[in-house]
């Protein structure tokens, strides 16, 4: 009905309005937006990095955890609270990338993020940044509502097309067209958007835990004895050391599957990245120095529709991703006891699946607590032979990878969003919802600061296309 509805002449609607938008890929196509003179309105459920900060310190020192302002939700989007690595597969030195990175440059991050083979810039600049960044597009007008949560997005009657936003507190807000660009730990707009029948589509993600390393061993791993002090905690000559690991299982239960590292931190710390108490999930994070004593990163294998589908909740099957998810975030914290506390087993006792002894498991970063628990029993066991298997290649590779030293933290599990709001390929709007323009990691179509930024680009560069076209 909606989508027979459709109006051929339906650009005609665009005009000046309200747009939708959030985190880095939200920020960039508001930046976009307001440059060209159109009318921009941020709705953002967290709070303001200055506050936002504040939230993070009473988790991390109090463990109070607000469910709307944490490490994913607030200013910036969930890479705030990041390494602030800003490499990204899809392409160095495209027009885009380069434009994002000479407006981070332009927004106070250092010249070198433009020419260094890893950009990063962790945590303490990219709130600096963001400070700048706000300031500038309230100067363009842009106006900024924090601590308003969507809480769906409202259709045209008549059109099916998105024309607005239903906010928590009932208020509805008009727009001529609507940037999505929620993230994907958004699961109730997500249901929302299924229940006012948006195309939704499985998309295979990966998960699995965050392995924790001293990062004294790896540079002796990767530089050898002798250089391995030039690196001096991040003082040094030579950069802290990272890795990058990766196989495909050749043979057996797990063949096919693919296990490697995520989201590498080097000199970084593993944070809690929940938003609600009883869904345990974890990330990492760094500073721009990369002192820590540790190194951390996501160990996760595949997730196939198959895996997920026996998850579904009934009515609800394209969002069997986000079940699967909400699972094993569950079933980790009732190993973890509650409270946010981590459950852990060293590399070895997980590949023997023995629980680690309490009184000898080596030291973590995580600041909430960690408790021994049998990590092998939390996947589907296809899965833990994937990451077992790929672990002790690693092994053979980088030596002592998945040995006593090597502490496993449960879970990873939001490497991506684990669906896809379908779009067209060329307007970017979403293929059942005209005027809604699904944009960003949560949407399906990045993956990173970077490409998320890059994708509110190109919504925004679509939106003002479709504008022009109907004002021709
Ligand atoms: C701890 C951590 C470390 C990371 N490290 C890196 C890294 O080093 N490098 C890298 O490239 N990537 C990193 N990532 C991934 C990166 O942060 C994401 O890929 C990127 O932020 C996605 O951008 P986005 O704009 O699509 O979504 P998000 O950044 O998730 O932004 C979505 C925004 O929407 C808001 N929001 C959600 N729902 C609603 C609603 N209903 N109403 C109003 N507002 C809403 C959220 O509060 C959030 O601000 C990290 C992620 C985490 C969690």
């Amino acid at each position: 009905m909606r989508r027979s509805s459709r109006a051929a002449g339906r650009r005609g609607r665009y005009a000046r309005g309200r747009k939708k938008l959030n985190g880095p890929a939200g920020l960039f196509a508001a930046l976009a937006l307001a440059e060209a003179g159109e009318r921009v309105t941020v709705f953002e459920r967290g709070q303001p990095v200055e506050e936002r900060g504040r939230d993070i310190g009473a988790l991390f020192a109090r463990r109070q955890l607000n469910e709307e302002s944490n490490l994913c939700y607030g200013e910036g989007g969930a890479g705030t609270w990041s390494d602030g690595k800003l490499t990204t597969r899809i392409g160095r030195n495209s027009e885009r990338v380069r434009a994002v990175l000479h407006a981070l440059v332009a927004f106070g991050a250092p010249e070198n993020i433009l020419v260094d083979g890893k950009p990063h810039l962790g945590t303490d600049r990219l709130v600096r940044i963001l400070r700048t960044a706000r300031k500038y597009l309230e100067g363009l007008g842009v106006e900024f509502r924090f601590g308003v949560r969507c809480a769906r997005v409202n259709r045209d009657p008549n059109t099916g097309d998105a024309c607005g936003v239903t906010l928590a507190d009932g208020a509805v807000v008009a727009a001529k067209a609507v940037v999505l660009a929620a993230g994907h730990s958004s699961r109730g707009l997500m249901e929302a958007l299924h229940e006012e029948d948006v195309k939704l589509t499985y998309q295979s993600f990966a998960a699995g835990f965050r392995i924790e390393h001293p990062q004294g061993m790896l540079d002796t791993i990767q530089y050898g004895e002798k250089y391995a002090g030039y690196v001096d905690g991040g003082k040094g000559p030579l950069p802290v050391a990272d890795y990058r690991v990766a196989n495909t299982v050749p043979d057996g239960v797990a063949a096919g599957r693919a296990c490697y590292s995520f989201c590498m931190c080097p000199g970084g710390q593993i944070v809690p990245t929940s938003t609600v108490e009883d869904e345990l999930c974890i990330n990492g994070m760094s500073f721009s120095k990369r002192s820590s004593k540790w190194a951390n990163s996501g160990l996760v294998s595949t997730i196939t529709e198959r895996d997920a589908k026996p998850f579904a909740d009934e009515g609800y099957e394209p969002l069997c991703g986000v079940s699967f998810q909400r699972h094993i975030e569950r079933e980790a914290a009732i190993m973890g006891g509650g409270k946010l506390v981590v459950p852990v087993q060293t590399a070895e006792d997980f590949l023997s699946e023995t629980v680690s002894n309490a009184s000898t498991l080596p030291s973590s970063s995580y600041r909430l607590g960690v408790v021994p628990g049998p990590l092998h029993e939390l996947y589907p066991r296809e899965v833990t032979k994937a990451i077992q298997e790929s672990l002790a290649r690693f092994d053979k590779q980088l030596p002592g990878f998945a040995g006593s030293q090597a502490l496993i933290h449960a879970p990873e599990a939001r490497t991506s969003s684990p669906v896809r709001i379908d779009r067209d390929k060329e307007t970017l709007e979403s293929v059942s919802c005209r005027a809604l323009y699904p944009t960003g990691e949560g949407a399906g179509y990045a993956g990173g600061i970077v490409s998320a930024a890059c994708d509110g680009l190109a919504a925004a560069t679509e939106i003002l296309r479709a504008y022009k076209s109907a004002q021709a």
